[in-house]
């Protein structure tokens, strides 16, 4: 019988790709709790109302990249495309809003029903940040200078740069669309087929059309920040001052929009240029107008989300993940024959509680001394500790380092954790 495949795009991340994952998300999670943000964990599955709500009809994610079905009742679910909008829905539904303010963060798989190729899934994961409450420009920054202070930790700051603009209130908004529209449709003839698409739907989605002929028309088109609003100006050129002040280096790109409809005022996006055309790993913006769109009171909000897939990708391509995000065991306990087995179980459990750092793995399934250090030395581990009969007699083991000449040594069972505590050096949990 054939035999049963993932669906295309949506991808087993398996055990030797785990520790990099969990580098990325330690990292990630370490980092938030250094600036007080608190974790919220949402269902993947909402009803497809709240997208379509929140993300607009006449976007690309609603148009045509949704997993939506009727479940048994004959309601329409979808699977998250996104994670915003149902941390809105979440933070709305439990009061979570009122009167106050909020950092949140949450992780996740998210869905959408796109091309799969390198960097872009079906199923991929991100890492959402949202604030709420706080009218900004300086909670902005505070998520610009916490998403600097991430790409150092992850090695990356060098290969990471930072995008920002200002799309403004939505009156301003819809008289430059206005605008846009007379000037393109002029030109019918020379956009490209999506950006034509878009002139009836989207106007502001051609301006990052990655069409060579379309941003050549755009060069003499009117310009988005020639309609922004006082506010909206003022609020740009406070956040550009204070990311200056903090020493977070930008460019403001005119022509950076957002995918999603809810967002306006600051937008922005860390792009990198080793990744081909997938170059955006983390990319937010404001979004004011959101929780009211969904029937809460008006609330200032501002967040990000990030690609984890792109950085690990970006990670890899730059050979830039640390030797110690590779899963590998440091010791490996052996038992040599049937009466061996208790105390190298015991062995094994006094190791744990005296250094409860290390990775030790305890062999299982018997097998002659040549087989079990053969998986000894497959399981990656520093040190073999080696239990049979003539250890058993004389309260001692065998030490062999398996990464090194160094001779095998005899421990007194007594002394072995002081020793490999020793020979381990500083190991810290959850490497
Ligand atoms: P793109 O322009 O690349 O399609 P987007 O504007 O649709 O991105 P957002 O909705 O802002 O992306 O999502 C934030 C981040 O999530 C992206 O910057 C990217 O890192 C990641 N991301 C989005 N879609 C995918 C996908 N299909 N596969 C993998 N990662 C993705
Ligand atoms: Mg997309």
């Amino acid at each position: 019988m054939a035999k049963i495949q993932a669906i295309r795009g949506m991808n087993d991340i398996l055990p030797e790709q785990t520790p990099v994952w969990q580098f990325v998300e330690d990292t990630v999670r370490r980092v938030l709790s250094q600036y007080g943000y608190q974790e919220i964990r949402m269902p993947v599955v909402e009803q497809t109302d709240l997208f379509k709500r929140s993300i607009g009809e006449v976007t690309d994610i609603v148009e045509k990249e949704m997993y939506t079905f009727d479940d048994r009742n004959g309601d329409s679910l979808t699977l998250r495309p996104e994670g915003t909008a149902g941390c809105v829905r979440a933070a709305e539904e439990h009061g979570l809003l009122f009167n106050q303010t909020r950092r949140l963060w949450y992780t996740g798989p998210m869905f959408r029903h796109e091309r799969p190729q390198k960097g872009r899934y079906r199923q991929f994961h991100q890492i959402g940040v949202e604030c709420f409450g706080m009218n900004g420009p300086d909670i902005d920054a505070e998520l610009l200078v916490l998403t600097a202070r991430l790409w150092r930790a992850l090695g990356l700051s060098e290969h990471t740069r930072l995008e920002i603009n200002s799309i403004g209130t939505s009156a301003a908004r819809r008289e430059y669309r206005q605008a846009l529209v007379a000037y393109l449709s002029g030109y019918r003839d020379q956009l490209d087929e999506d950006s034509l698409r878009r002139l009836e739907s989207n106007p502001l989605r051609i301006l990052d059309s990655k069409h060579p002929g379309t941003q050549q028309l755009l060069t003499d088109a009117p310009r988005l920040e020639n309609y922004l609003d006082q506010e909206s100006l003022d609020h740009f050129s406070e956040l550009r001052s204070l990311l200056d002040a903090a020493g977070v280096g930008y460019t403001v790109n005119p022509r950076l929009v957002r995918g999603l409809d809810y967002y306006g005022k600051t937008v922005f996006e860390w792009v990198t240029d080793s990744l081909g055309a997938q170059g955006t790993v983390c990319a937010g913006g404001r979004y004011d107008g959101l929780v009211e769109q969904l029937g809460g009171k008006p609330t200032y909000a501002v967040g990000f989300a990030m690609g984890l897939e792109r950085l690990i990708l970006l990670l890899e391509t730059l050979d830039l993940v640390p030797a110690s995000a590779n899963g590998d065991v440091d010791v490996y306990v052996t038992a040599m024959g049937d009466s061996a087995v208790p105390p190298a179980l015991a062995l094994g459990e006094s190791l744990r509680t005296a250094l409860p750092a290390a990775r030790i793995m305890s062999h299982c399934g018997g097998g002659s001394f040549k087989s079990q250090m053969k998986k000894a030395d497959r399981s990656g581990a520093r040190y073999a500790v080696i239990l049979g009969e003539n250890e058993l007699a004389t309260a001692s083991v065998g030490l062999k380092p398996l990464r090194s000449d160094e001779p095998q040594q005899d421990v007194a069972q007594a002394e072995l954790a002081g020793v490999l505590k020793e020979l381990l050096g500083p190991l810290t949990a959850g490497r």
